[in-house]
């Protein structure tokens, strides 16, 4: 399913939910301080959470991570650092985390939330502004 301006806004309307840290890793009391803690829930919130945990694409649901995407090609890797996108549909993720509250260094493929992404009007409509590096992969 091609990532178009339009299943961009259908994405949106789902609601879907943004990626929690507390729901990646197992953390006792005390270990993270408020300030770390902070810190991730800003940064991961970007994210969405992948539907039912089983780390498909949102948008055409090709899986993408593991063995499976390995042997598949699930995820192509991009020109910035650590950022890549589905191989099938182009829906924009990030590979590599660093320098997060408590993590140093974290690879695992996170999508971005559909309310992240900008649309082509959107783009347009803000010229003027610090370009983004996620768009929806439509350009090429
Ligand atoms: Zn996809």
């Amino acid at each position: 399913m091609k990532l178009t301006d339009e299943r961009i806004e259908e994405l949106r309307a789902k609601q879907l939910p943004r990626l929690d840290w507390r729901d990646l890793f197992d953390v006792t009391e005390g270990q993270v301080t408020i300030e770390d803690a902070a810190a991730m829930s800003a940064y991961f919130s970007r994210f969405v959470m992948s539907p039912e945990g089983k780390g498909g694409c949102i948008n055409c649901e090709l899986v993408q991570g593991g063995l499976i995407s390995a042997l598949l090609g699930g995820f192509r890797w991009g020109l910035a650092h650590g950022e890549g996108s589905c191989s099938r549909c182009g829906y924009p993720a990030r590979a590599i985390h660093y320098e997060v509250g408590i993590i140093r260094r974290l690879e695992a493929i996170f999508q971005y939330h559909p309310d992240e992404l900008r649309t082509r009007a959107e783009r347009e409509a803000s010229e003027l502004e610090k370009p983004s590096v996620v768009t929806n992969g439509d350009e090429k």
